[in-house]
């Protein structure tokens, strides 16, 4: 099944839910999209997967301030797009997995905020381009992402300890998977990537270089768009689970 036009418009809708692995993550690959979505009047949910611990070189800084450092800088950065709720979940930074139990958390996370739309990494690019291996805790929370959407938050019988915590069983409409080697959906971001870039610019502890962040920023969204005839975009491999 293949979108109508490759170059989507976000309307408005029910929630946005943006499940990502550690801080910085949604703003970095999908902060365009989401500033849209949110100005189109949806709310937007961040689950976060990890507790960003392991995100830093300075040795002076012990890992308990990092993860408190981090999570703050990220409540700034998803405000700053318009998103008022952040949920964190405690899996250790760079050993994620996409176990059973994250893929019950997941489905958690959907079945108490309903969205309609879940945003992910893309699980089966291992690299992206040819300039980047795929971090391995962003695969796994694309495939535990998928999994708990499809078919953990759908089915009734799946965990049943969620509905014994009164989580009813809820279908999610769309997924736009981020960072996807073969993306069939183009989100023309032109309007909002200086907001893309300010919001990055919150995650003060991972950001050396503010103008080169910025520029490589603006040099990804310009090659993303370039095959669309658009000035900047975000491409997702795109799922419509409606149809
Ligand atoms: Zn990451």
């Amino acid at each position: 099944m293949s979108v109508q036009s490759p170059i989507q418009t976000p309307t408005g809708g029910g929630p946005v839910m943006a499940i990502f692995a550690h801080p910085d993550d949604p703003e970095f690959v999908a902060g365009g999209a989401l500033a849209l979505w949110s100005e189109a009047g949806r709310q937007l949910v961040y689950v976060i997967c990890t507790d960003g611990s392991k995100g830093s070189s300075d040795p002076n800084i012990s890992p308990p301030d990092l993860i408190a450092m981090r999570q703050e800088e990220q409540r700034g950065a998803a405000r700053h797009l318009g998103c008022e709720e952040v949920v964190f979940l405690p899996y250790p930074d760079a050993m994620l997995e996409p176990t059973l139990a994250l893929r019950r958390d997941l489905a958690r996370e959907i079945r108490r905020y309903k969205p309609a739309v879940v945003v992910c990494f893309d699980p089966t690019a291992y690299w992206v381009g040819d300039n980047y291996i795929q971090h391995p805790d962003h695969r796994a929370s694309g495939e535990a992402a998928l999994a708990a959407v499809f078919p953990a938050a759908r089915d009734r019988l799946t965990f049943p300890e969620l509905l014994a915590e009164g989580l009813e069983p809820h279908n999610v409409d769309e997924v736009y998977m981020a960072a996807a080697n073969a993306p069939n959906c183009w989100i023309d971001i032109g309007g909002v990537i200086e907001r893309k870039i300010a919001a990055m610019r919150l995650h003060k502890s991972q950001v050396r270089n503010w103008d080169g962040m910025a520029e490589m920023l603006r040099g990804m969204s310009r090659q993303a768009g370039e095959p669309q005839g658009l000035e900047y975009a975000e491409t997702y491999r795109y799922i419509n689970m409606r149809r």
